[in-house]
């Protein structure tokens, strides 16, 4: 995570700047506002503003008027209730924005989801850093054979060189033309006279989706966690992962008890199908059940036997 001494300078200005409100603020959540979480080799994600909190959800679920006089086992209960039932509106009261930096591979999984709003640095008005991911080691895996989505082994060493190797080289070489096609100073002027300058819009061409991008995206808290029930779920690719685990902490911070409720209910609970069930409650009357009597093909059978934490 490179951050110039002018950037650090604004962050700093603004944590040191704090205003008198009436709104809710979460001290937790505070502690971090502005401040970049590094993510991979040079990305971020940093909170920059937020609305609500836990007891926005209970207040809007309840439609009450003020803050009320309720125990807060009584507020855990009404949002594990919630959570469980889906009763979703209450958590669509809050909202947090987001500045994250990220490779333009992570960009573009993640802007499929729609239901958040999105601002993204522009490459036609300005010019992108000299800033590509390049994976650590431990994560340069061979393509997974049992799921065409996923990575299998972890490469050797002198296999991960070489992939290390091609990474860094094409990006240094994608960049040297992107210089070259923008013939342009940190001034604006150009370097050759002689040459034209090219377009920003046309001289990114050629960067590859390793380089990164920076948007502000901003979200409701229900939006929110299904952001992160698909993004910080194994399934996800792992660089992508990497931002929901740091937005997961945020979520934390902002609104504890709703994301012990998400990460009981939602994230770390598990969906079974009416022949799953049906398979359970046979096991469970005794009864030897293999994947051939169970209605469930291999491939159902495999994960449901997973979740049970059984050898399929
Ligand atoms: C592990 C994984 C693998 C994936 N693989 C692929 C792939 O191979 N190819 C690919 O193209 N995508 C892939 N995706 C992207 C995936 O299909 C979704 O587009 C993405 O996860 C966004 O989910 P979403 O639509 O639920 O989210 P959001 O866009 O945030 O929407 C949230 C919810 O709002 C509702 N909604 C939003 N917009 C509409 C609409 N226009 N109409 C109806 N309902 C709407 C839906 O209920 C939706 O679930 C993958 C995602 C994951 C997590």
């Amino acid at each position: 995570m490179r951050l110039t001494p002018q950037q650090h300078d604004e962050i700093a200005a603004q944590r040191d700047e704090a205003r008198p409100t009436r709104r809710a603020t979460v001290p937790a959540l505070e502690e971090i506002l502005y401040e970049p979480q590094p993510v991979l080799d040079h990305g971020f994600v940093r909170v920059v503003d937020y609305m609500g909190d836990d007891a926005a959800v209970v207040q809007a679920a309840r439609v009450s008027y003020g803050r009320g006089t309720r125990r807060v086992s009584e507020d855990r209960g009404l949002i594990n209730y919630l959570m469980r039932h889906r009763h979703t509106t209450p958590f669509e009261m809050c909202e947090i924005k987001y500045h994250v930096k990220l490779p333009i591979f992570v960009a573009r999984q993640w802007i499929r989801h729609r239901t958040a709003n999105v601002n993204e640095y522009s490459a036609r008005y300005s010019i992108l850093d000299k800033e590509f991911y390049v994976p650590s080691p431990e994560h340069l895996a061979a393509q997974a054979t049992v799921n065409r989505q996923g990575r299998g082994e972890i490469l050797e060493e002198a296999a991960a060189q070489r992939v290390l190797n091609i990474l860094r080289e094409d990006a240094e070489r994608a960049y040297a033309g992107y210089a070259e096609l923008l013939n342009e100073d940190a001034s604006g002027s150009p370097i050759d006279p002689a040459r034209p300058s090219l377009a920003r819009e046309l001289a990114r061409l050629n960067l590859t989706l390793g380089f990164y991008t920076q948007w502000y995206w901003k979200t409701d808290l229900h939006n929110l966690m299904h952001f992160l029930s698909l993004r910080a779920d194994a399934h996800a690719q792992y660089e992508a992962r990497a931002y929901a685990d740091a937005m997961l902490d945020t979520l934390r911070r902002w609104v504890p008890m709703t994301c012990d409720a998400f990460l009981e209910y939602r994230m770390n609970a598990a969906t079974i199908s009416a022949t799953g069930l049906a398979v359970i409650r046979r096991m469970l009357a005794g009864e030897a059940v293999d994947q051939t009597t169970s209605g469930l093909s291999t491939r159902e059978w495999r994960e449901l036997m997973a979740r049970l934490g059984r050898p399929a």
